[in-house]
């Protein structure tokens, strides 16, 4: 019984990290096409500008409490961040889950952040940022260590698979 508690416990701290993981990717996504610092500036309102406080911007709880209005002008908010960061926490879960080894689990994570943020900077811009690509190389390289049981074929066709139409891209 009390390995099972252990384990909803763990299941629902893996899930709360992957939503604010993805929940930072969001911030990425938005900003980097619109050539925003993502660091320094605090979050506002696309519709009043109305400068976000932390109770606005909690992952999916927000959401569901504004019942998907912005607090101020309740300008409806579009709730495909709120469905990002739930698949961030469904995809933390899946990679515990599916590998034993820590090492591992957190690279696939990896791997999934990079892909989500490739493909929906690729939605709005039509373009892959470099970042992404060094990121991905800088990762590969990680993975040597973390996933030292993947085989080197297995990682050349990943490469070929991912990178390569990336770059052509
Ligand atoms: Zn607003």
């Amino acid at each position: 019984m009390g390995v099972l508690i252990c384990e909803i416990i763990m299941g629902i701290l893996v899930i709360i990290a992957g939503t604010c993981i993805f929940s930072f990717l969001n911030v990425i996504i938005y900003r980097v096409p619109r050539q925003m610092s993502f660091i320094k500036c605090f979050s506002i309102c696309p519709s009043c500008g109305k400068r976000l406080e932390s109770k606005d911007l909690v992952p999916v709880f927000s959401y569901l409490f504004l019942n998907g209005k912005c607090r101020y002008c309740k300008a409806s908010i579009g709730i495909r961040d709120t469905l990002i960061e739930v698949l961030g926490g469904l995809l933390a879960l899946l990679c515990v889950y599916k590998y034993e080894n820590y090492g591992t689990a957190l690279t696939v994570f990896a791997f999934f952040c990079i892909l989500t943020v490739v493909a929906f900077l690729d939605i709005e811009t039509m373009e892959i940022e470099d970042g992404c690509q060094i990121a991905m190389v800088i990762l590969a390289a990680i993975s040597i260590f973390t996933m030292p049981e993947t085989s080197l074929l297995a990682r050349l066709a990943g490469a070929l698979c991912v990178s390569l139409p990336m770059l052509v891209l």
